[in-house]
């Protein structure tokens, strides 16, 4: 649908991961994705056919507007599949912080919109999407941007390392965060390897919603 954003839900609550875990922020959830992740957890939002509605921009800031939080969460699927330059700008206009989620297989905005920050993944090689990446990205990242590697396995720590000590090791980098897939590996695991392997700058988390929902439940 033309100058419409295909829409699966929209809802308030804390942010599960990244530099403002446990903060309370307005979640927009694009659908339609690019990637088919091994252990993706929400197979409800990967084709556009699996929007709820299709909003028009001043429809979408109608709604982020209604709620009391002046922190927004653009996830998917891939929310960079949409033309978000425009509605982002709007937000930085109106002091909103705008946190896109993106799976780190699409390029980043040309330019940024003010009050916008990047949580990028890099796909370690048990999501089957690792070769998806796209490390021209990576030069556009800033020091308030955050990369996520969610890995399953020790080999996709050693993937974690080899990319963080590849790019990331400098002054003025994206913070660092790896997580377990949920139910794959010991979240100690991570511990021990950032510890062993003397990651500084590496923060490990858990993913805070699934742990405190069911791990599967939607709108959290
Ligand atoms: S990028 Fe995210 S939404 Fe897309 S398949 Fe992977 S985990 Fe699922």
């Amino acid at each position: 649908m033309k100058n419409k954003f295909p829409v699966t839900e929209i809802f308030d609550s804390i942010d599960g991961e990244g530099k403002r875990t446990g903060l309370m922020a307005t979640f927009v959830r694009f659908a339609g994705c690019n990637l088919r992740c091994s252990y993706c957890d929400t197979a409800y939002s990967l084709r556009e056919e699996d929007a709820e509605e299709w909003l028009t921009e001043e429809e979408l800031l109608r709604r982020i507007r209604a709620y009391p939080w002046k922190r927004v969460t653009l996830t998917g699927g891939e929310p960079l599949l949409q033309p978000l330059a425009s509605l982002c700008g709007t937000l930085g206009r109106e002091g909103f912080e705008c946190n896109i989620e993106t799976n780190g297989a699409v390029p980043m905005m040309e330019t940024r919109p003010e009050g916008l920050f990047y949580t990028m993944d890099w796909k370690c090689p048990d999501s089957g999407m690792e070769g998806r990446m796209c490390a021209d990205n990576f030069p556009r990242l800033e020091a308030r941007d955050v990369v996520k590697f969610v890995v399953g396995s020790g080999r996709d720590l050693c993937a974690m390392e080899r990319v963080v000590r590849r790019w990331f090791m400098k002054p003025g980098a994206p913070r660092l965060y790896v997580s377990p897939v949920f139910g794959r590996i010991e979240p100690r695991r991570l511990v021990e390897f950032v510890r062993d392997h003397a990651l500084a700058e590496v923060t490990v988390q858990v993913q805070l919603h699934k742990v405190i929902w069911p791990p599967d439940m939607r709108g959290v």
